[in-house]
């Protein structure tokens, strides 16, 4: 824990520091080694690193958590969490959700011979429809993709009341713990891929683990050490000096998020922006991540459209220091079937905007002339149909 005294969790983070007693230097350095003497705590790094447990303990004050447990990537931390599931048990998924996370428990499926349900647990009548025997329940909130809200509070309840043992774990990736807390609201687990916002700058991977309950935090700490899943000592070095703009960034996301949710709703090309609800109470605000329609005649002119934008790269980096934008039909849903996309209302229209930090009218400008060249170019394909069914 920091030495100073303060209540703020930003004032903590930026102050936190493993012990340096002995070297005394501003910022902790890399320890890039894999061995410690026999007398060191930290014995071998595959069981703890001063650079990974300075990172867990800056990831734990933002949370206001006990413990943070750091692994190699996103999915190394979903992986960790679902190593507390045993052979035969009752899983809830949310139906809207990264893709690789619902391939991962379909394989998981096969190998542990679980049960799996798929809910849409943002629709309160569903939480009646959580099995009696529920062991873990997963979901992100705001949901990938559409970005619909679920009361974490809600589905706690529900699941606790149904299966004391259950594990509520919730995905905050994107929410981030600037604006969201799982924990505080009922969760058990709160997981992060920390290549996103944390990291911030596209340039490395890796995930997070957060609990406040001691025997969770024994149990994935011996799982990781076991299975050799924690995060090298140079990417959390890394990470921990990103985090030292984490909330910064986050405010940047959001102030840009805010102008541009309501300037794209009135571009004639898009006919639907998706928001977040901020109640102010499980969401207190939201980063930089949005979901538009395309308008039907420019569905299929996605890949034109990403192509015009200058300022926006391609690809499945996001939540980064410069803007990005995907079609998540072919992007971060793409190991899904068509089949399992068109029931969760997934489309090739839909486009995902990630905002970074230039300036607000520079992104305004390159969307509208993106948007306005796919138009324009539409119109003068539709001209010789139009002009010939007229004829006709
Ligand atoms: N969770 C969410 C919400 C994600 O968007 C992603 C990746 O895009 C992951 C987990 C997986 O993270 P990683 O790519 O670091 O493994």
């Amino acid at each position: 824990m920091p030495r100073i005294h303060t209540d703020d969790p930003l004032t903590a983070a930026l102050h936190q520091k493993i012990d340096n007693s002995i070297t005394q230097p501003v910022v902790t350095p890399l320890y890039q080694n894999s061995a410690f003497t026999a007398d060191s705590p930290y014995f071998y790094t595959r069981l703890n690193n001063p650079n990974c447990e300075e990172l867990e303990q800056v990831v734990a004050c933002f949370e206001e958590a006990s413990h943070a447990i750091t692994v190699t990537t996103g999915m190394a931390a979903i992986s960790l969490a679902s190593r507390l599931l045993a052979p035969g048990d009752h899983v809830v998924l949310n139906s809207l959700i990264y893709g690789c996370t619902y391939k991962f428990f379909q394989r998981l499926r096969k190998s542990l011979n679980l049960e799996i349900t798929v809910l849409d647990l943002s629709q309160p009548a569903s939480l009646q429809k959580i099995p009696a025997d529920v062991r873990m329940i997963f979901f992100e909130t705001p949901t990938n993709p559409f970005l619909k809200s679920i009361s974490i509070s809600a589905v706690a309840q529900r699941a606790k009341a149904l299966n004391p043992s259950s594990l509520v774990v919730v995905d905050n990736t994107w929410a981030t713990p600037v604006f969201q807390k799982p924990l505080q609201h009922g969760a058990d687990i709160s997981l992060y891929s920390a290549t996103k916002y944390f990291s911030g700058h596209s340039d490395v991977m890796g995930g997070v683990v957060v609990v406040d309950r001691q025997d969770l935090a024994e149990q994935l700490r011996d799982e990781r050490f076991y299975s050799g899943a924690i995060l090298d000592p140079h990417s959390a070095w890394l990470i921990r000096r990103s985090m030292q703009t984490f909330a910064l960034r986050m405010q940047s996301h959001q102030q840009s998020t805010s102008v541009l949710a309501s300037w794209l709703e009135s571009r004639p090309q898009i006919t639907r922006v998706y928001q977040p609800h901020v109640d102010g109470h499980q969401l207190t605000g939201y980063g930089g991540i949005l979901f538009c329609d395309l308008r039907q005649d420019l569905v299929e002119r996605y890949v034109d459209f990403s192509q015009a934008l200058r300022l926006f790269d391609t690809g499945t980096a996001m939540a980064c220091v410069t803007s990005m934008v995907a079609q998540p039909y072919s992007g971060s849903h793409a190991s899904m079937s068509p089949e399992e996309k068109a029931e969760m209302g997934l489309g090739k229209g839909l486009i995902r905007l990630c905002f970074g930090l230039e300036n607000i009218d520079d992104l305004k400008r390159d969307i509208q002339n993106a948007l306005e060249k796919i138009d324009a170019t539409q119109s003068e394909c539709r001209l010789p149909q139009e002009v010939s069914s007229v004829a006709e």
